[in-house]
């Protein structure tokens, strides 16, 4: 690693034990300490700095959709850094424009979608927020268990306690309604509400889908009301399900065209990008010039990123291996071990929701034994690994989770 990235100046030779020391030495510690020191990855693989290989099941939340080091990504990314780089919003490049058009099409809009770029999924979600607060109308309501993400605008709309309180006051008129309760959502709506905004499939609150029917129960309930319709695909987006996005999946929202989409994880194959995906002509007009802005947002580099991410998707037909992967891997999972008591999500995106609280230990022998998986809440496993990932690379996971001790770890975890 040391020799294919100079750094003047700096030492980039060291064990693990003595980057974590460093990190807790000069980062914050937002993070807690890092669980390993990683220095390379090639496709589903990556290697810590001692040397270990693990199998990325995870794919750095959702976003390293083509693996580590795909060549095609790499190749466009470099070829566009060594051409143009960055330019500023006061100018605009072919790659951006290209991947706003690219974008609109593949979410079924029209000649009145309109995008904006950002660089993260709360900067795409607070793009958004602004869009809602442009309508004039004071409630925007959001679903218990959301997230948003972490700036201000985006964490008002994110319900857990523990990340909104010690930032109090936010951003007001936000109201949180049971998740999946329909008539809880009917019973809220009226004139005065500005956006419903919600997750296809809730990520970060353990891979909640949707009930059926709900999402065209929310566009009936905006239409009526004058409202707009934001769904949050940061996570979802970018063929992550099996679908471009997930509200195009049959059982999720099938037809359902919403006024505003949000994308950032995936869209860049790892490379940070966000968009906020207007479709209707309504929610499209609501931003005038000067209302808002970005320095970095929708650079040549991130939106080449983007093209090349979503033209990989496409040429090797990976929202297919998707849907088949993800059900037979859904499928293996739920029959695997008895620490199983559920098993959830679409596509890629899987939950692994266990019948104790032992998410976190079970992740940290996943991880001593090569697997990386994240406990997203106490009891539930996430998945989101590598759109590429094979059945023949993920088959040693499903046979490693069958050989845990279930009995042992329902009734610790249980006690
Ligand atoms: C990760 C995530 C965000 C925040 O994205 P960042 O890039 O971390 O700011 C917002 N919404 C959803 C649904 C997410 O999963």
């Amino acid at each position: 690693m040391n020799d294919v990235v100079p750094v003047p100046g700096a030492e980039l030779a060291g064990s693990a034990a003595e980057w974590t020391e460093r990190y807790g030495r000069v980062l914050m510690n937002t993070f807690g300490t890092p669980r390993r020191v990683l220095v390379r990855g090639e496709g589903v693989h990556v290697w810590d700095a001692d040397g270990r290989r693990y199998t990325d099941l995870l794919g750095g939340i959702a976003v390293n959709v083509l693996g580590h080091a795909h060549p095609t990504l790499t190749a466009a990314v470099c070829a566009q850094l060594g051409t143009l780089g960055h330019v500023s919003n006061f100018f605009t490049s072919p790659q951006q424009v290209a991947l706003a058009e690219r974008l609109v099409a593949l979410a079924g809009g029209d000649h009145e979608s309109r995008v904006f770029f950002a660089n993260s999924g709360t900067e795409a979600n607070e793009a958004a927020f602004k869009i809602a607060r442009r309508t004039g109308r004071p409630r925007v309501l959001a679903l218990e268990g959301a997230f948003h993400g972490r700036t201000m605008g985006a964490l008002a709309l994110t319900h857990k306690a523990a990340y909104r309180e010690p930032f109090e006051p936010l951003p007001g008129g936000v109201e949180f309604v049971p998740f999946g309760d329909a008539a809880a959502l009917e019973a809220a709506m009226g004139d005065d509400v500005a956006a419903i905004v919600l997750e296809p499939v809730q990520g970060e609150a353990g891979v909640r889908p949707l009930p059926p029917g709900f999402l065209a129960h929310a566009r009936a309930l905006a239409d009526r009301h004058g409202a707009l319709l934001v769904l949050d695909e940061v996570q979802t987006g970018v063929g992550r399900t099996g679908a471009w996005f997930a509200h195009q999946l049959p059982e999720l929202g099938g037809g359902v065209r919403p006024d505003v989409v949000t994308l950032a994880k995936g869209l860049g194959g790892g490379i940070p990008i966000g968009a906020v995906v207007a479709l209707s002509g309504r929610a499209a007009a609501l931003l005038g010039p000067g209302q808002h802005g970005t320095t970095f947002g929708g650079n040549p580099v991130a939106t080449v990123a983007a093209l090349a991410t979503i033209g990989v998707i496409e040429r090797d037909g990976l929202l297919g291996r998707v849907r088949d992967l993800g059900d037979r891997l859904r499928a293996a999972l739920r029959d695997v071990t008895p620490l199983v008591a559920e098993v959830r999500g679409a596509g890629l995106l899987i939950a692994i929701e266990l019948g104790a609280p032992v998410a976190a230990r079970v992740a940290d022998d996943a991880l001593a034994a090569g697997w990386i998986v994240n406990p997203v809440t106490p009891s539930t496993l996430r998945l989101a690994p590598p759109l590429i990932l094979t059945w023949e690379q993920v088959s040693g996971f499903v046979d490693w989770l069958a050989g845990l001790p279930a009995d042992q770890l329902l009734n610790e975890g249980g006690a």
